[in-house]
């Protein structure tokens, strides 16, 4: 699956995703991902990707051109969708993730300033996706949100597929919606035991128990399910 990421900000990608998971799934060639700068798709001396607002109010507003043209000079190449990152648009969750997952390809938008020009979201029928219900000064923390979760679902790169059908917010059913507490060597630590059933070998019980804690586990909102 291919990534391409519009942004002021490229330099800021290459670090986060040489580590870990999706790094190596880079590496390996199973995830691209590429950081593009917008200044590269200005026209002007000053390379300017704002301006300030019509109809007045404080801050600037990214130009509609650079974005337009730096998606469609992307688009040759990734038949993915198009992401803009906003905090009011549709919130970013598992099921989605899985969503895009499936595409050929995603092509994520970073917005700064007061946001993007609201004719990118028509004339590139983009869809606009928000981390969550708070403002960032940017859509680079969001972009790589998305990256993540999104690429950890495609075949292949994680390695044992088991990892992610136990995960928080990933069963099907619906019934368990939090992964279950996890505990790994030693057996104590400072007085504090792991439970006797994980140590037990019955497998039947402890898949059983999993579940059971796994269900009881919420975050103060409530899990949904
Ligand atoms: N004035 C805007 C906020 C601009 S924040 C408003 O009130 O809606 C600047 C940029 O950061 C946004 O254009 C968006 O790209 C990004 N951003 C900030 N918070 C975000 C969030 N919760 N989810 C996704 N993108 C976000």
């Amino acid at each position: 699956m291919r990534f391409d990421v519009v942004t002021i900000f490229p330099a800021i990608f290459g670090p986060v995703f040489k580590q870990g998971v999706v790094g190596r799934a880079i590496e390996r060639g199973v995830i691209e991902l590429y950081a593009h700068d917008l200044r590269d798709h200005t026209h002007d001396r000053h390379r300017q990707v704002d301006d300030i607002p019509f109809g007045g109010g404080p801050g600037m507003v990214m130009k509609p051109e650079p974005v337009i043209e730096a998606v469609e000079a992307i688009r040759k190449t990734n038949p993915g969708p198009v992401v803009l990152t906003e905090p009011w648009g549709e919130t970013f969750d598992q099921k989605m993730a899985a969503e895009l997952a499936a595409e050929p390809g995603l092509i994520i938008v970073c917005g700064r300033y007061e946001g993007i020009d609201d004719r990118v979201r028509t004339a590139l029928g983009a869809r606009e996706i928000s981390i969550g219900d708070y403002v960032l000064s940017g859509g680079e923390i969001p972009a790589m949100v998305i990256i993540d979760a999104t690429a950890r679902l495609v075949p292949g790169v994680v390695g044992d597929p088991d990892s992610l059908t136990q995960d928080s917010f990933s069963d099907e059913t619906g019934e368990v919606a939090t992964g279950w507490p996890q505990y790994t060597r030693p057996a104590e630590y400072r007085g504090m035991k792991v439970p006797d059933v994980l140590l037990s070998g019955d497998h039947a019980r402890i898949r059983q128990w999993r579940r059971q804690q796994a269900a009881q586990r919420r975050n103060p909102q409530g899990v949904k399910r």
